[in-house]
């Protein structure tokens, strides 16, 4: 069987002497694994839009379990990811979070728009770069299954309050009178920040990457989206650790 679709590859690895290895994240198949035929080869159109990071409109063979690239047509390459290693190593991250989270051969429309977008906007230098991470993290988070509760005190029902408790592992804020003497981990968020984790879960796609916070307040919210994240997936991320030994 063939089909055409689209996806961003995510992971790339060599076979022999001539063959590539390519995981990628499709729109029609979810997470796919794939052989790419002579991609090592440098004249290969198909080899030069099947490597990492390269967003490409594909046709794929099907045989049984086995899946591989017959036409790759580049469609973005993310060139200015290429040529710095932090934004690379972060992107990297995204495509590790997407080989886990993102499901397998089906539909995965939603983590690639989040992808692609990241992407772009990781290339344009627009937005601090912990906007777009903890962006990622929770609205992924949330297409797997493990949506914060974030609308209000999980206890009392306030809305707002001068001290807001973010608890990572119940997934749930308390406010500050409500949080008393519960011994349970917690963060100590600003309004800004509960805000801001708000956003990253609740709003519009078109909107998700684009609010504000201070310095201090996106430390805060990159703490609590990775913690929540590393918590409830019970594993490291190697290109995490690695981004954050970039970035310092
Ligand atoms: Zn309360």
């Amino acid at each position: 069987m063939r089909i055409s679709t689209d996806g961003l590859i995510i992971k790339e690895q060599n076979i022999g002497e001539q063959d590539r290895l390519v995981t990628v994240l499709t729109r029609s198949n979810g997470i796919i694994r794939a052989f790419v035929k002579n991609g090592r080869s440098i004249k290969s159109t198909k080899g030069s839009a099947t490597r990492l990071l390269c967003y490409s409109r594909l046709v794929l063979y099907i045989n049984r379990d086995t899946y591989i690239i017959d036409e790759a047509q580049s469609e973005e390459m993310f060139i200015k990811l290429r040529t710095d290693i932090v934004k690379m190593s972060l992107a990297q991250y995204f495509c590790e979070l997407a080989a886990v989270l993102a499901p397998l051969e089906q539909p995965a429309e939603d983590y690639l728009r989040l992808m692609l977008n990241a992407l772009y906007l990781l290339c344009r230098n627009t937005q601090p770069q912990q906007v777009i991470k903890a962006a990622v993290e929770l609205r992924m988070m949330s297409f797997y299954g493990y949506m914060p509760d974030l609308v209000c005190c999980n206890q009392c029902k306030c809305y707002e309050a001068a001290e807001m408790y973010f608890l990572p592992r119940s997934g749930i804020l308390l406010c500050g009178a409500c949080k008393g003497d519960i011994s349970e981990y917690s963060i100590s968020l600003g309004m800004g920040v509960v805000t801001a984790m708000r956003h990253c879960i609740y709003a519009d796609f078109n909107k998700l990457f684009s609010f504000t916070l201070s310095d201090q307040g996106l430390n805060i919210l990159e703490r609590a989206s990775e913690e929540y994240l590393i918590i409830h997936m019970e594993r490291s991320f190697q290109t995490l650790d690695f981004y954050k030994t970039m970035r310092t």
